[in-house]
């Protein structure tokens, strides 16, 4: 604690600085799932803050530091028999980032997204005083931060629920024959008190699968566990392809608890296959297991940032109303033809929130979030156009983005989303005002990173291709970050 106590004074020091000069800064971790440019220029840099000081098993908590990511979190508990109710998928995703983000799974549709599952928080405020917040204490700041992507301070300690764990999942993939059925399937599951996990994959408009899981301690003695974490086995997707493409019943496998919360990691869902499309390298069970160093999350998405080819990406996670789920699938499939595409459940925050919710007529306590992710278009200007288009259809239809990502809103249209006001009053009451706003860290600037692309050398170098794919490689093997599953002790078999 003492530890903890120092760095984050000399983090409140360097906040203070930038507040007595009136300057904006970013906040910086040492890694981003985020896949918007980095525009950096003055940081705060809170990558000392990576440990889990402390599991409580009489309050079923966990004292976390905003810099630990989901994976040491869960080796961190699992040994207590507990585990977080919301675990990203993405072994690479840190708590803070969770917070401060929009973070949510499988589990969400039970527990809603990753803030909702936090007691408290300790924030650096923008001038530098060290407040707590919770149900009990600056509530307002509490649920106004969740979402709101460090513009109310930043969080330094994170207090979290937690549960019990059981060994397995007993993992069940529905397979199902049209979209309708699939998104009707969903709901239907999400109503079933056994069901702990609910997602689905969307193959293509005529194969999809629905895949519920249930915690348990007991496995049949005719069952083998199934991993996803070793180079030699399946990545998630294609396994489930697989076993549910003829199936006309549902397929029951055991997967150890762990391995099913990072089941997406190898591949980073489907996006690890576009790199093999990008590099015109054959994709199969063979070169799967000889490049696998590279095709987990954290190495996919350093090269994708340092290639350039995330600008070309289309990386959206989008929540939407149930009934008009069919109609934005149909649209996905016309305007961008891009599957798989991932379904996930999510109950709704109670409003006012930064998260992405459903209002008027189609509000419901659910919503259905929809991924998509592939290429998009080359020329900037109809990618831009693309993503406007997807921007408009989204909000016709009554859903809204996750504000990880791209996006193009006009700051006027941005804000019809959001109770402006009340984000705006806890920006004054908090004297976070000196802070970037929202919009201005979600949105992308396409003509400044144009000028930037024609004046920066190595920027447009690493336009041509394989320029960008090959310095991608090269800066995420220097990261390092390829060693990080090798020795990770939540696999099964390590
Ligand atoms: C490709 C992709 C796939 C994703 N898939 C999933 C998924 O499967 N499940 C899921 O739950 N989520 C998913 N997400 C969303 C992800 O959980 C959020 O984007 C989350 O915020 C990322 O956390 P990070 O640790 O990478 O943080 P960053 O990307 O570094 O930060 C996110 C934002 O929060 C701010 N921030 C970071 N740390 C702090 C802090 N301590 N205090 C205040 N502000 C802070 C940053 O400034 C930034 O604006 C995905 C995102 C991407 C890009």
């Amino acid at each position: 604690m003492q530890r903890h106590q120092r760095v984050v004074a000399q983090v409140a020091t360097k906040v203070k600085e930038y507040f007595t000069l009136q300057q904006s800064f970013r906040i910086q971790h040492g890694s981003t799932n985020s896949t918007r440019p980095s525009l950096k220029k003055r940081v705060v840099d809170i990558s000392e803050l990576k440990n889990v000081l402390k599991v409580d098993t009489a309050t079923c908590t966990a004292l976390v530091e905003p810099n630990v990511p989901m994976d040491r979190l869960v080796e961190a508990t699992l040994p207590y028999g507990l585990v977080p109710p919301v675990v990203m998928e993405f072994p690479g995703i840190t708590a803070g980032g969770g917070y401060a983000g929009t973070a949510g799974e499988s589990s969400s549709f039970r527990y809603g997204f990753f803030d909702r599952t936090i007691n408290e928080v300790e924030m650096v405020l923008a001038d530098g005083q060290v407040v707590k917040a919770s149900e009990k204490e600056n509530e307002d700041l509490f649920r106004g931060a969740a979402g709101a992507v460090g513009t109310l301070g930043i969080a330094t300690l994170i207090e979290l629920q937690l549960i019990q764990a059981k060994k397995f999942v007993k993992t069940t993939y529905h397979p199902t024959r049209s979209v309708s059925q699939a998104v009707q399937e969903v709901r239907e599951q999400t109503e079933k008190s056994t069901n702990h996990y609910v997602d689905g994959i969307l193959f293509s408009k005529d194969h999809g699968a629905i895949i519920t899981g249930e915690m348990t301690d007991d496995i049949p003695v005719d069952h083998k566990p199934q991993t996803f974490s070793s180079p030699w086995d399946p990545w998630f997707y294609l396994h489930v392809e697989s076993r549910t493409k003829s199936a006309s019943e549902p397929v029951i496998e055991y997967i150890p608890l762990a391995e099913y919360m990072f089941r997406y990691d190898r591949g980073g869902f489907w996006v690890g296959r576009s790199a093999f499309k990008y590099m015109h390298f054959p994709f199969n069970k063979f070169t799967r297991w000889f490049l696998d160093d590279f095709l987990h999350t954290r190495m996919l998405y350093r090269s994708l940032h340092a290639s350039g080819e995330s600008q070309r990406y289309v990386v959206q996670d989008m929540a939407l109303p149930y009934p008009n789920a069919e109609k934005f699938i149909d649209y996905t499939d016309d305007s961008f033809g891009i599957w798989p595409l991932w379904l996930c459940p999510l109950k709704q925050s109670p409003q006012p929130t930064m998260h992405p919710h459903t209002k008027g007529a189609l509000k419901d306590s659910q919503m259905l979030n929809v991924g998509l992710w592939g290429f998009g278009p080359k020329d900037p200007k109809q990618f831009l156009k693309k993503n406007r288009d997807l921007e408009n259809t989204l909000g016709e239809l009554g859903g809204m983005k996750w504000l990880y990502a791209h996006t193009y809103y006009s700051e006027g249209d941005f804000w019809k989303q959001f109770d402006r006001n009340w984000h705006e009053e806890l920006r004054k009451k908090y004297g976070a005002t000196t802070l970037p706003g929202v919009h201005e860290k979600v949105h992308v600037d396409v003509e400044k990173l144009e000028s930037m692309a024609k004046e920066d050398w190595g920027l447009r170098l690493r336009s041509i291709w394989p320029l960008g794919g090959f310095w991608g490689i090269y800066k995420a093997i220097r990261s390092g970050d390829w060693r990080i599953p090798k020795n990770s002790t939540w696999r099964w078999n390590q």
